[in-house]
């Protein structure tokens, strides 16, 4: 629950405040109803008034904690947004401040959608607007496949590359290409490795080593 109202800064401004119920409902009778209801049954609560608090309500004592909170990272699964007041200028940009995630990733799964048509990118991103944990999952499932096919990719060309006649690729670049891919561990490394050079200068003695498949390197497209 994101609530947005300047009623109660003088108090919130007070570090390690405690707010009893009653007081509250004194200072804004009109929360009585649905805000302070949802006030303590919410899990997380933030108040803005200019500056952001977390506010933890504690059902034995029948009050509220107040600490001091950075912006929160708005979880789109089941908020409420709540303005008791006319939104000011500070309040506008923080709620905008707040939705940017969501909005940022809708722009980048309507992106991708564009350039792609396979079907499981089409499946995967197509969202329920504004659902921020959905888009990240459904992001996080899209590159972990990204990155395991890019692992296959890379195996079904070592195999292929190790089992090439040594006038085409000689022993020497097979063995740089197998420390590069598996040895090192270093992701750049392994994506600068090409047949027939050495660390991207030398170049090997063989010299059909650096035509060999060159077409798996650089490709004419942009896929
Ligand atoms: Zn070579």
């Amino acid at each position: 629950m994101y609530l947005f109202g300047n009623e109660l800064e003088i108090w919130a401004r007070i570090p390690d405040s405690y707010w009893h119920v009653s007081g509250i409902l004194q200072r804004c009778p009109d929360w009585g109803g649905m805000i302070m209801a949802l006030m303590m049954k919410c899990k997380e609560v933030y108040l803005y008034f200019g500056e952001w608090r977390r506010v933890v309500f504690h059902p034995e004592k029948n009050d509220f904690s107040v600490e001091f909170s950075d912006q929160p990272i708005m979880d789109a699964d089941d908020m409420c947004v709540i303005a008791t007041q006319n939104l000011t200028y500070k309040m506008r940009e923080e709620i905008q401040d707040l939705m940017e995630p969501i909005r940022f990733g809708q722009a980048l799964a309507d992106w991708i959608r564009g350039f792609s048509d396979d079907v499981k990118v089409k499946s995967l991103l197509t969202l329920t607007k504004g659902d921020y944990k959905d888009i990240c999952l459904k992001m996080e499932q899209l590159m972990c496949d990204v990155m395991h096919q890019r692992e296959l990719r890379k195996d079904r060309f070592f195999f292929h590359a190790s089992y090439t006649d040594e006038n085409y690729l000689c022993n020497t670049c097979k063995e740089e290409m197998r420390q590069a891919f598996y040895v090192k561990g270093d992701e750049d490394v392994a994506l600068k490795w090409r047949p027939g050079s050495r660390d991207g200068k030398t170049e090997c003695v063989w010299r059909n080593c650096r035509y060999f498949d060159s077409d798996a390197f650089e490709p004419d497209d942009d896929d």
